[in-house]
């Protein structure tokens, strides 16, 4: 190889670099927290049906501790858990379903892979997953979706801004409780359980063997005992970065 095949070999090597690196910048993934509104402490949590099935370990303690919660369901999740959506909906004062895309693919519109999992890789496709994950919402029955949130929870800006055009607020989030619902159960309790005022926690509720569920169960219980209120997205004012919710 001459020097100056070499070298222009690593010009282009440096160039490809710089381009991934651009494209892997562009990337965000937007925080939300409640308004503090200076009463004591508040958090909103959220759990994902991604897919799956349903952790009826979450689902009834929400119930039995009238805890309320934010769902974000994907049209997948929504086909194969008519029982639990048949729950949902008989407590209206505590769940609230949003939007989580048709088919659960990452809302963002450029070809790459986020976390192993294809994003959706054009303003077309970002449109199609968000508009099915409402159309799915809406013919399970209930009130039409107001936030969305979109696989993997990050996000190129332009379908960001493509998705408020579509008339949804995105739910970010400000604590990891269940680390994609692959922590154990001692760390979710713990990262649950030091929830402070105006957080939005996120977690899952559609993986039912996972020992994960066991750790929302007992974080939230904690967060319960300390006297901690819990409300819905739609139930406080919400304020997220990125354009998320302005
Ligand atoms: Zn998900």
């Amino acid at each position: 190889m001459t020097g100056l095949l070499r070298k222009s070999l690593c010009a282009l090597a440096l160039s490809v670099a710089l381009v991934s690196a651009g494209h892997a910048a562009t990337l965000v993934e937007p925080t939300l927290h409640l308004k503090p509104r200076g009463d004591g402490g508040r958090v909103a949590l959220t759990l994902d049906a991604c897919g799956g099935k349903t952790d009826t370990r979450i689902l009834s303690a929400l119930v039995e501790n009238r805890i309320p919660a934010t769902i974000f369901v994907t049209g997948i999740w929504l086909k194969r858990n008519a029982a639990a959506v048949e729950i949902m909906r008989a407590h209206p004062d505590l769940f609230e379903l949003e939007n989580h895309g048709g088919r659960h693919i990452p809302a963002v519109d450029t070809p790459r892979k986020i976390y192993g999992i294809s994003a959706a890789g054009s303003p077309d496709a970002v449109q199609a997953e968000v508009e099915s994950g409402a159309a799915a919402l809406a013919s399970a029955g209930g009130p039409p979706p107001k936030w969305f949130r979109g696989a993997t929870a990050e996000y190129s800006p332009s379908a960001i801004a493509m998705i408020r055009k579509l008339g949804f607020k995105i739910a970010g989030f400000s604590v990891n409780g269940d680390g994609g619902s692959l922590l154990g159960a001692r760390e979710t309790a713990r990262r649950i359980a030091a929830a402070k005022d105006g957080d939005v926690i996120i977690a899952h509720i559609n993986q039912p063997t996972h020992a994960a569920g066991e750790g929302v169960v007992q974080g939230l219980l904690a967060l319960k005992q300390k006297g901690m209120t819990f409300v819905r997205l739609d139930d406080a004012e919400d304020v997220g970065n990125d354009g998320t919710t302005d």
